[in-house]
């Protein structure tokens, strides 16, 4: 059974429902357009609204006084702010209906700033029409809200990182750093991922391999730290707080291949792939003369620092041709698309920094070969990249820029003064056609998301249209996915330097360790609740539930015979809706966002007269939910 306890004092039963409702003016932001005073005084006539307020910042301490006053002198026992998005100040709302007493979830918040006054500047009529309807609605749902409160769960202080590259072992340092246990999953035989074949890095200057050593060796040294090279996440059950991992030795000679975890968060970091050219494109699979750049990378980290001229796979090399953005920002009809149909149109940010390093490298070992950098744009965004560009045009590099849709083209030659022929226009000189004499092609290929579909498909992991795993939002909560308990370390997310990566480590490292600081997790109580006395077990829900354990069925007996019932496990629901969409009996609500609410906010937008709303009494006695677990809780 989870637990669920009261957070404030019940609203007694029958007592009558008296809405607070507060009409923000956002310091302008609102009542430049919207006539605030109007909106407020129409909501007066609602027949359940006690008292109608407008104010300049309902979110500083004045404004928030003014709620808890009224709670207190008024009695005001439902609460609805008009003002920005939730996203902003939900929560500071409800903590003001604690502080006074009321339970925090018999509050609605009303956006009238980015749905009304910013998206109808021309039309201060039309949004403060508008406000009137969308706040209306927030009173019809408010009176018709019963008590929630948060649902817990017990926590497990120990994270599975899966993934050993820089990201998941900053992340397994920073968690092990702040006490938590920590299972570091890493498949390939030795920690390290992309970095470790990285000889110089931008913009540090650091070698790969030692900035692999100091984080290896920091992770192999921490007594909190269990490192499993060779191995793989194949199961992930339960749900935050207290996920049961199954990891297991992928090396075939393993004695006890499966290996069971229990934690309380799991940090996803396993990378990114190379992109690989397709057969032709820029000649690349033709001549052996076009290659990538992490191949030349590794050619040029094997060249030894006594050998005077530049060679490839014993070839000299005296003029070489670096084309940028291959792989990334493709666009349709021009590039060749991928398996799924689409092309990578986005852009893999850190290809352009790598591409000059490497340009530098050949000119500081090299001086006497011939650099041509081709690029539709470079984009050298970090601290310190942009000097690496400076460097690589004041030692001669010659860079040229080709039109978006007019790649440049490689044909091998047939004599033997060079490999071959690049052609490309330069939009720098005015859409001149060049053509290139070079002995070699470096195709600056972008990164593309790992294979890691068995993953994914354990949770049903959030995936974007560039088939990145996906956070919730990319700036509110860049580090969470949807699956509350999941979250996201380094290039696995999108393309990433290894100084973005590790710092999305440690964010996802101190999210982690907020999660789990305490001996139980609260969590929103916005999920589906199932009124057994309706459900006729019919399982459609079931169908529609993309969120394993979420929705199960159960026996239950009624009248003497046992029926199948949905069943929900609260801690695993993410409260989307899905279904109570499809429930023919309408047996499934989701807490906070039930259909009578929904059609009652519907009424009220479409209704011409605030004042002529049906007054609505208080339910008979505040509900408190209980939620039964399936297997699980604290
Ligand atoms: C050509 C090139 C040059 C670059 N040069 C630089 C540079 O000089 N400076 C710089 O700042 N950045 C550079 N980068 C970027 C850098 O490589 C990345 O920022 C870094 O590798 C990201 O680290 P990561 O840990 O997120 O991913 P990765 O390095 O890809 O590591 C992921 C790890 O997860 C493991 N893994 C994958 N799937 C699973 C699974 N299912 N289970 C368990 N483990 C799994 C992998 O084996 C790997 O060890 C360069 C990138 C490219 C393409």
């Amino acid at each position: 059974m989870t637990e669920a306890s009261p957070t404030s004092a019940p609203v007694p039963s029958g007592d009558p429902i008296r809405v607070g409702v507060y009409v923000c003016h956002c310091g302008g932001n609102i009542s430049d357009i919207i006539d605030t005073k109007a909106v407020a005084a129409e909501l007066a006539a609602h027949p359940n609204v006690a008292v109608s307020n407008d104010y300049m910042f309902m979110c500083s301490d004045p404004g928030q006084a003014l709620i808890i006053d009224d709670i207190k002198a008024n009695h005001i026992n439902r609460v609805v702010v008009a003002a920005c998005s939730p996203t902003l100040h939900e929560l500071t709302f409800r903590k003001a209906l604690q502080r006074a007493g009321l339970n925090p979830y018999l509050f609605e918040h009303v956006n009238i700033r980015e749905q009304a006054s910013w998206v109808h500047k021309g039309d201060h009529e039309g949004a403060t029409r508008k406000a009137v309807r969308l706040v209306a609605a927030g009173v019809e749902k408010v009176v018709r809200q019963d008590e929630l409160f948060p649902i817990k769960v017990g926590v497990e202080p120990h994270v599975v990182v899966v993934g050993g590259g820089v990201a998941g072992m900053s992340a397994a340092a920073a968690l092990a750093g702040r006490g938590l246990g920590v299972t570091l999953v890493e498949k390939a035989s030795a920690l390290g991922g992309r970095v470790a074949d990285l000889d110089r890095v931008y913009p540090t200057e650091e070698s790969g391999a030692d900035l692999v050593q100091n984080l290896t060796r920091q992770v192999q040294c921490h007594p909190k730290v269990a490192v499993r090279l060779g191995s793989e996440v194949v199961g992930l059950d339960g749900h935050v707080g207290k996920f049961t991992v199954t990891v297991r030795a992928t090396a075939a000679a393993a004695q006890d291949p499966d290996h069971v975890v229990r934690a309380g968060a799991v940090v996803i970091a396993t990378g990114f792939d190379h992109y690989r050219p397709a057969q032709g494109e820029h000649g690349f699979g033709q001549s052996p003369a076009v290659v990538t750049l992490p191949d030349f990378q590794s050619a040029l980290r094997q060249c030894p620092a006594s050998q005077s001229g530049l060679a490839y796979q014993g070839k000299p090399v005296r003029s070489i041709a670096f084309i940028h953005c291959v792989g990334s920002r493709q666009i349709d009809g021009v590039h060749p698309p991928q398996p799924d149909g689409k092309v990578n149109d986005y852009c893999s940010r850190t290809c352009c920094a790598a591409t000059l390093h490497t340009i530098r490298q050949v000119q500081a070992r090299f001086p006497d070969v011939n650099v041509y950098d081709l690029h539709k744009d470079i984009r050298t965004y970090g601290r310190g990249h942009e000097a690496i560009y400076e460097e690589a045009s004041r030692a001669g590099a010659l860079f040229l820029r080709f039109p978006d849709e007019e790649p440049p083209t490689f044909a091998a030659s047939k004599d033997a003064k060079c490999a071959g022929v690049v052609t490309t226009r330069d939009i720098l000189t005015w859409g001149e056609e060049l053509e290139i004499p070079v002995d070699l092609v470096v195709l600056a290929t972008g990164m593309v998301p790992r294979d890691i579909a068995s993953l994914i498909d354990l949770r049903k992991l959030p995936v974007g249209t560039d088939r990145f795993l996906q956070e919730v939002h990319p700036k509110l909560r860049p580090v969470e996915m949807g699956v509350a308990g999941i979250l996201l370390a380094g290039a696995c997310q999108g393309p990433m330097d290894i100084n973005e990566a590790c710092t999305a480590a440690q964010t996802a490292a101190v999210k982690a360790a907020i999660l789990l600081a305490n001996p139980t997790i609260e969590l929103d109580p916005f999920v589906a609740v199932v009124d057994p006395q309706r459900c006729d077990g019919c399982e459609k829900c079931l169908a529609e539930c993309e969120y394993k354990g979420a929705l199960t069925m159960a026996d239950a007996v009624e009248a003497g015979a046992t029926v199948r019932r949905a069943v929900v496990n609260p801690a695993m629901c993410v409260g989307c809706g899905a279904c109570a969409a499809v429930c023919p009996p309408r047996a499934i609500n989701v807490a906070g966002w039930t259909l009578d609410q929904f059609d009652a906010m519907v009424d009220a937008i479409v209704a011409e007269d605030v004042g002529a709303l049906a007054h609505t009494e208080c339910r008979p006695s505040a509900r408190h939910i209980e939620f039964a677990m399936a297997g699980g809780g604290n």
